[in-house]
C-alpha cells in the first residue's frame, strides 16, 4: 500500500517528509514517494497506480486541472475550484478533492491568528493557488475579497467562480493597491513575485503603508523563508507568515481524506513541521 506525489518537477517536493512524519506518528506502514509524471501521461499513471497499491496521491504542477476529466468523482470544493491537488482510491474510484484553499484558512488561524469570517482582504494574484484560496476565503465567510491582478480579464474570470459573490476583481497599479489594502484588515501575495528563481519583484511597497497597524500579511512562498514582501511588512510593524504553514496544513488535510478519518491536526501539523525543520 503506498501514496504519492506526482508532478513534473517534483523530486524537490517536501510532501514526502512532511507525510512521512504523520504516517510515522500514526504507526502506519504506508509508503509516501514523489513520482516524476510528465504532462499527458495521466491516463497511463493511473493504470499503473490502481494495478500497484496506490491508494491515494497529492498532484502538483501541471496536472492540478488535466486530472479533473479522469477522475469518478470530484469534491464541490474541488470542482468549484477547477483543480485537485488530493486524489484518493475509494471502492475502486478515483476521487479527487482540493486541500489548498482549507490549507490556507488553517494556516492562517493557527500560524497568524487570523479568522477571515467578516473580513474585507485584499488578495494579490489570480492564478492557481489564487482562485483556491480566494474562494476558500469567501467559503470561511470573508466579507470581500479583492483580487487584484497584472491581467484583469483573469482577475474577473475567477471572480464570476464564486457562488457567494464575495470576490470583487482589481487592477495592479500601486493606486489600485492602495485603495484596495486601505480597505483591508488582511493581505494575502498569491503571485509568483519573490519567489527564489522569479526575476521579477513588486514594483513598490506602498500598498503595505495602506494596511492598518493590526493587518495580516500572509505570503504563499515559502522560498525564501521571507520574501522582501514579508521583510517590507515586519519593518512596518505588521503581522505576517510565510506559506509554510499552508503547505503543512494542506497535507493535514489530505491525509484524513487518505486515510477516510479524522486526525487530530495539531498533532500532525507539529510532527509535520518539526520535520521540515530536521530536513
Ligand atoms: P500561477 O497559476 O502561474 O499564477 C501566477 C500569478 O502570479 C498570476 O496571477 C500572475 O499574473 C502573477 N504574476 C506573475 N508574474 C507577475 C509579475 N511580474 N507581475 C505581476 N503579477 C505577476 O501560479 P500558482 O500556481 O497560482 O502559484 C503562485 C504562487 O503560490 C507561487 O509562488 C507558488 O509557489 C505559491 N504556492 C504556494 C503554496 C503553498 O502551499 N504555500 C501552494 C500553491 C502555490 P497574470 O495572471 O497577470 O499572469
Amino acid at each position: 500500500m503506498s501514496l504519492q506525489v506526482i508532478g513534473d518537477p517534483v523530486l524537490h517536493s517536501k510532501s514526502p517528509v512532511i507525510h512521512g512524519a504523520m504516517l510515522g506518528l500514526l504507526g502506519l506502514d504506508i509508503d509516501y514517494t514523489a513520482h516524476v509524471v510528465r504532462r499527458g501521461e495521466l491516463p497511463q499513471y493511473l493504470a499503473w497506480a490502481r494495478e500497484n497499491g496506490v491508494i491515494g496521491f497529492n498532484a502538483t504542477m501541471p496536472h492540478k486541472e488535466d486530472l479533473l476529466p479522469l477522475l469518478d468523482k470530484i469534491d464541490p470544493a474541488a470542482e468549484i475550484v477547477g483543480a485537485v491537488n488530493t486524489v484518493c482510491l475509494r471502492d475502486g474510484k478515483w476521487v479527487g478533492f482540493n486541500t489548498d484553499g482549507a490549507g490556507a484558512v488553517a494556516a492562517l488561524k493557527d500560524g497568524l491568528s487570523v479568522d477571515p469570517a467578516g473580513l474585507t482582504v485584499t488578495l494579490l494574484g489570480a492564478g492557481g493557488a489564487a482562485k483556491a484560496v480566494a474562494l476558500a476565503l469567501s467559503q470561511a465567510g470573508a466579507e470581500r475579497v479583492f483580487v487584484c491582478n497584472r491581467t484583469l480579464a483573469r482577475a474577473q474570470e475567477l471572480c464570476a467562480h464564486d457562488p457567494l459573490g464575495r470576490l470583487a476583481p482589481a487592477g495592479f497599479d500601486p493606486d489600485t493597491l492602495c485603495r484596495m489594502a486601505g480597505q483591508s484588515r488582511l493581505l494575502v501575495n498569491c503571485t509568483n513575485l519573490g519567489m527564489e528563481g522569479c526575476p521579477h519583484q513588486f514594483d513598490d511597497f506602498s500598498f503595505l503603508d495602506a494596511l492598518p497597524p493590526d493587518a495580516g500579511v500572509f505570503d504563499l512562498i515559502y522560498h525564501p523563508a521571507e520574501t522582501e514582501l514579508l521583510s517590507q511588512a515586519r519593518r512596518r510593524g505588521l503581522k505576517t507568515l510565510n506559506g509554510l504553514p499552508m503547505l503543512v496544513w494542506q497535507a493535514v488535510l489530505a491525509l484524513e481524506h487518505f486515510l477516510n478519518r479524522p486526525l487530530d491536526r495539531g498533532e500532525m501539523a507539529g510532527a509535520a513541521t518539526a520535520a521540515i525543520a530536521e530536513h
